[in-house]
Parts: C-alpha cells; structure tokens; sequence
C-alpha cells in the first residue's frame, strides 16, 4: 500500500491505518480505547481510521469488554477473517498447490492441480487461482517457486526445476487479469523461513534457516527477521557442497548435498522403497551405518551455515519427517561431531499448513500492511 505518487498527508494515514490494523490482528480483539494508549494516535483519528477499516470489510466490532486500559466496558474490534482473501501457492515442477487463507491466517480451502498435457505453467496457475477466487475477495497472492527470482521483474531467472520461459510472463499475466490485487513471487524456501518464523512453535528467532527436504534440498535464510536472499538467489543449500570430490551434480558442481540428502538419494543410499518403510527399519536400529552417510553429508552443509550466519535455531521439514526423531538425533549427532558450536537448535517444523503458502501469506500480508 506504499506509492511514490502520494502525498505526505495520505501515507501518513496509511501508515497509520496500517498500524491500527496491525494492532487489532494481533491482540485478537481490543477496543478504540487501548488502540488509542498503545499507538499515541487522537481519538478522533482512532476512531475515524477503524471506521474507515470496517467500511472496506476488514475489522469488525466483536462484544463489548472491559478495556485494558481504563478498565471501563469498550466495544471490542476484531479482524474480519473473511472480508478479504489472500492466495499462497506452491509450484513444483507440473503440480501446483493454492491455498487460500483468510484475513486472520486460517485455511479456508487448498487445491492440488497437476497440469494436463499442453498446458502452460502460467496456464494452470490462473487456473488454480481462478478456482480459489471464486466468491472470494481475493487481496494478496504470493507464488512461491523452487527457482532464482529477479525481485525487480518478479520473473524467475534461473531454476533446475522449471522452465524459465514457462513462468517468465506470470507476473504481467497476473496483474493484466488483477489489477487490483498485489502480486508477489519468490523462491519458495524463503518462504518457507517466514512461515516458521511466524507460525512455528520454537519461540519466534529472528535468525533462522529452514532446511527443506524432499525431492530436492533448499534452505530459506531469515537474517533479524527478513528473508535472505542475496541478489535473488539465496537458498540454493542443496547445491552447496559437501565433498569436493564427490560425484558431479546437474547444476556444475561436484558432491552437492542433494546429492546425498535429497528423499530420492535417502531411499537409494538406504535401500529402501519409502519413507515410511525407512522411519520402520531406523525404529529397530536398522540402516544406522546407511543413515550415517546422509546425516553426515546434512550436518557437514548446516555446519557451513552455522559457520556462516550463526542463526539462533535451524528447523527442517519436508516429507524427510516422516523419518521420525531417530533420523533427527542422527543428524545432531553427526552435528555436534564436527560443530564449533555444538548446543545449536535443531528441530523438525511443527507447521501442520503448507509452508510454502503460509509464508507466502505472511509476506503478502506483511508488504501491504506495512511491515
Ligand atoms: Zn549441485
């Protein structure tokens, strides 16, 4: 909600409204009174700014309580979960998942589309969108992409999943058929960070990497609480190597962590046909030693992190959590073997929503109400 052509006087009262509307979503529900003390803001401002966010259908009056404030009964304001939408999805190779969320973050409806033959990226995005919208006041809609995204362009520049070309117009397609509607794509691991920020529950680190393990390996960075990601790259960790000698990787390099960590490279190291048939064999101390050569590789690459950022937690998830806690003290253990800082948190996301949607959600919310 930020624009150059604005007059001091207009962004002052965005800036405001954001703030007063910020306030109401996170406390829940709170009254003009106590928005007035915490914000500094007159009364007559207060009161205007919340009229003016339950005319667009985004806060609504909810009871009345005793303030925190005065300790005087005040009619209480909340935020209407459904008087705006925000779109997250998560793109993968030829199936994409969208979710849609309401004002207050709550999953409201998810689909999983693959794409039929002929059938663009961009294609079965709109598609995907178009289903969620329907009936819906959609305001934000975040893509989340495995791939290097220009920030300026919002096109992908690089990826070894897709296509640039397939998704290199989605960001004007977009905005031609919404134009009212904010639009951002980003690498999905960022955003994956974000979202155990935000909706994690390991105490709200600022400084996080999030390692995702599935068909590939990414590894979203937040430095003091935004995301890291260089000059649009930032997250690749699936392409750091790990051994120098080690076999040559798709992307030019030699030994890369995927290589070793990736689900695929686990069930082919492990000799295993799934997950869950590997989570079985680790609960009866089967398949340590194969074990070993995964955590080892995982622990040499966060170690490098660590090294690197020294973030106050590392959270994994992906599918790799199937693997249950042996496989996660496996990899402290290999950690703490070759760590400087050996005490480092390591956890398993607890985060029961798509990652890549909720933090995609988040970011959206985050840009247009100013944080
Ligand atoms: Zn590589």
């Amino acid at each position: 909600m930020t624009d150059t052509g604005k007059s001091s006087q207009q962004l002052i009262k965005e800036a405001n409204m954001n703030l007063v509307f910020r306030l109401i979503h996170k406390n829940g529900a709170i009254s003009r009174a106590d928005i007035k003390k915490i914000t500094s803001l007159s009364a007559t401002t207060v009161s205007s700014l919340v009229e003016e966010l339950i005319g667009e259908g985004f806060v609504e009056e909810c009871g009345i309580k005793k303030t925190k404030s005065s300790g005087r009964k005040a009619v209480m304001l909340k935020v209407k979960a459904d008087g705006g939408f925000f779109a997250g999805l998560d793109v993968k190779k030829n199936i994409i998942r969208a979710d849609l969320y309401g004002l207050d973050f709550t999953l409201e409806k998810s689909i999983e589309r693959s794409l039929s033959d002929g059938e663009s990226l961009a294609m079965g995005i709109m598609q995907a969108i178009g289903t969620l919208s329907r009936n819906k006041k959609i305001i934000g809609v975040t893509i989340g992409l495995p791939g290097v995204i220009d920030p300026g362009t919002n096109s992908l520049i690089s990826s070894t999943v897709l296509a640039a070309d397939d998704v290199k117009d989605i960001y004007s397609i977009l905005k031609e058929a919404m134009p009212d509607v904010d639009v951002y794509i980003k690498n999905n691991s960022g955003l994956i960070a974000l979202a155990e920020k935000e909706f994690g529950n390991h105490g709200r680190a600022d400084n996080l990497i999030s390692v995702d393990i599935n068909d590939g390996v990414g590894a979203g960075i937040l430095v003091d609480g935004k995301i890291y990601e260089g000059s649009g790259m930032g997250g690749e960790f699936g392409h750091m190597s790990v051994d120098f000698g080690g076999r040559k990787c798709k992307c030019g390099s030699y030994g890369c962590l995927e290589l070793y960590a990736s689900v695929p490279e686990i069930l082919s190291l492990t000799e295993t046909s799934s997950l869950g048939e590997l989570a079985e064999k680790l609960s009866f101390g089967q398949k340590k030693k194969e074990v070993l050569q995964v955590t080892r590789a995982l622990a040499f690459g966060i170690n490098n992190i660590v090294n690197l950022l020294d973030p106050e937690i590392i959270v994994i998830g992906g599918s790799v959590i199937t693997l249950g806690e042996h496989f996660l003290d496996a990899i402290k253990e290999s950690f703490r073997e070759i760590a400087l800082i050996k005490d480092k948190k390591i956890v398993y996301s607890d985060i029961k929503e798509n990652p890549v949607t909720l933090g995609g959600v988040r970011f959206s919310f985050d840009r247009m109400f100013g944080f």
